[in-house]
């Protein structure tokens, strides 16, 4: 006896569906997707439940003939395409004819529709197998579709689902995100019954970025229009976000290849490259790019949810993409250097006989530094920042150190505020340091160091200056500091300085973004930025002269 059997055509269903559905977004994209192919001026999403409970398509495209309607929600049925020839020249974005059985394996589906020279229209319902016969019914042209009970009988598909709100999230962004590429519909998501934002046709496309991107980061769009000549056969255009207006992913990356919303690692890569030296480590550049291309370049048949395509040429595109991004980066950058130069003339400096111009104390130069932005770690010793007039150096510990000090001195002067650590850090110590500890234990307390005796020479750590407790202090190296000070200085400031010495990054130690952009912006605050407590200098400024200088043009 063998143990191969045929599949009964219910999981056949299920199985197939189980690609092409995966949670109510996948719903509202099939069929959004069917109402652009039908084309639709306006297409409405109503939802209830996240698309839970119910998720409704209404169009007002050509519509489904009475006599097509019972086919169209069977397996591989379509009007897109007849023959394996014509999968080279698909303009549709269906063509596989699986949206809406795939949907009637895993929900209730019910279809109502009229095209225009009819009078009345007609209706199916579907589930799992089976599938009604059509009957009249009255009906705008167009046609609607509604999904009920999704996944009732795929619980285990249910359980991968996340809350309601999660769901309408997906729904409301996949939707507006599309809506990008088809600016001459209108597109509305309605939730619970209340319409939750609508896009007209023919709108200003400004404000429909405004709703994807939010009003703020849609204004630093830069479109793409008119830059750079292209290296492929078609169109390119689009908006990219200006240098210094990122995120954290690349999630807000958007993508048209011929009217398809995707994802492409080529092109994101591309995007990359185009902003080479443009946007900062670990940071994205955000905006959209629509991207056309004859028919038989793009291979839409590679991804069961066509969410991404095969590209005839991906390095033509790639070079497209890339190139007209960094034009119009550039020609932006150019833009903003002439309406800086004004400013630039205005800047006084001042210089050290080196290349390098230390900031005068309080100088207007370091007002400045609040546009600074930073760029990259050096070194993982220092940070370079900068802004279109000039470059900064920031050497993190010195930085680190003001800064610290700065929060140790005033937390000493009102009430201490010390963070307890977790687990307390035990040290032992050898007799000259715990000397010079047992005399300073008061005052470090006062510093928000809290230290306790356990035992001989030994020594607990139970709570480090608010802010600092993430760091290890290094209390032998603190101590040993502390009595190397020099004497003449005030004891409590002696041992301020070397508290926040001790507790602050070192050199060496990896920073991320986050940690340089905080570092630099807390150290503009400080009293007195120019310098660590120790007197080194914690940053210097490579203006427009100096840079000039080095090249020999003065
Ligand atoms: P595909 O989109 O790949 O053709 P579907 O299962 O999504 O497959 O749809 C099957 C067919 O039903 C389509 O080819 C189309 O003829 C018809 N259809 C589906 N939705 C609509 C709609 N909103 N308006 C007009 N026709 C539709
Ligand atoms: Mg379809």
């Amino acid at each position: 006896m063998g143990t191969i059997h045929e599949l009964d055509p219910v999981t056949i269903g299920q199985i197939a569906a189980g690609e092409v559905i995966e949670r109510p977004a996948s719903v509202v994209k099939e069929l959004v997707e069917n109402s652009v192919d039908a084309g639709a001026r306006r297409i409405v999403v109503s939802l209830e439940c996240g698309g839970l409970d119910l998720i409704e398509v209404v169009d007002d495209g050509f519509g489904i003939a009475p006599a097509d309607l019972a086919l169209a929600v069977r397996p591989h049925t379509t009007s897109k395409l007849r023959t394996a020839d014509e999968l080279e020249w698909i303009a549709t974005l269906g063509f596989r004819g699986e949206g809406l059985a795939s949907i009637a394996a895993v929900a209730r589906l019910d279809i109502v529709s009229r095209q225009a020279p009819d009078s009345i229209g007609a209706r199916v319902r579907a589930h799992a197998q089976e599938v009604g016969e059509a009957e009249p019914s009255p009906s705008p042209v167009g046609t609607a579709v509604r999904v009920a009970a999704l996944f009732e009988n795929v619980p285990v598909r249910r359980e991968f689902l996340r809350s309601p709100s999660a769901e309408f999230n997906r729904i409301s962004s996949w939707l507006s995100n599309f809506a990008l590429g088809y600016p001459e519909r209108t597109f509305v998501l309605r939730h619970e019954g209340k319409d939750v934002w609508v896009m007209p046709a023919a709108g200003d496309e400004r404000e429909r970025l405004g709703m994807v991107f939010g009003a703020k980061a849609a204004q630093s769009l830069l479109s793409l229009d008119g830059a750079g000549a292209s290296t492929i056969e078609g169109r390119l255009r689009g908006f990219v976000s200006a240098p210094g207006f990122d995120r954290p992913d690349r999630r807000m990356q958007l993508l048209f290849v011929n009217g398809r919303l995707l994802r492409s690692a080529v092109l994101a890569s591309a995007w990359t490259s185009g902003y080479a030296t443009f946007a900062m480590i670990g940071r994205h550049p955000y905006g959209v790019i629509f991207i056309d291309l004859p028919a038989h370049h793009v291979d839409p048949n590679v991804h069961p949810t066509k969410s991404d395509v095969r590209l005839r040429y991906p390095s033509q595109v790639f070079e497209a993409v890339r190139r007209t991004i960094a034009a119009t980066l550039n020609d932006h950058a150019k833009e903003r250097f002439r309406d800086q130069t004004g400013t630039v003339a205005g800047v006084e400096l001042s210089f050290a006989p080196s290349e390098l111009a230390l900031l005068k104390e309080g100088s207007e130069e370091l007002r400045r530094v609040g546009a600074m932005r930073v760029l990259m770690q050096v070194d993982r010793t220092y940070i370079l920042a900068g802004d279109e007039t000039a470059l900064l150096l920031v050497d993190q510990h010195a930085a680190h150190e003001r800064i610290a000090y700065e929060s140790i001195a005033a937390a000493a002067d009102a009430t201490p505020s010390s963070e307890p650590l977790l687990v307390p850090q035990i040290v032992e110590l050898d007799a000259e340091q715990s000397v010079v500890l047992d005399g300073s234990l008061e005052l470090l307390r006062k510093g928000g160091l809290e230290i306790e005796p356990f035992g001989e020479r030994t020594y607990r750590i139970v709570a480090t200056p608010f802010g600092y407790g993430a760091r290890t202090f290094d209390l032998a190296g603190f101590l040993d500091d502390l009595s190397n000070e020099p004497k003449q200085r005030d004891v409590r400031e002696r041992v301020w300085a070397s508290l926040a010495c001790h507790s602050v990054t070192t050199a060496g130690e990896r920073l991320d973004y986050g940690e340089m952009t905080t570092l630099v912006e807390r150290l503009q605050s400080c009293e007195n930025p120019m310098h660590c407590p120790h007197g080194r200098p914690t940053m210097v400024r490579l203006g427009p002269d100096q840079v000039a200088r080095m090249f020999k043009r003065v």
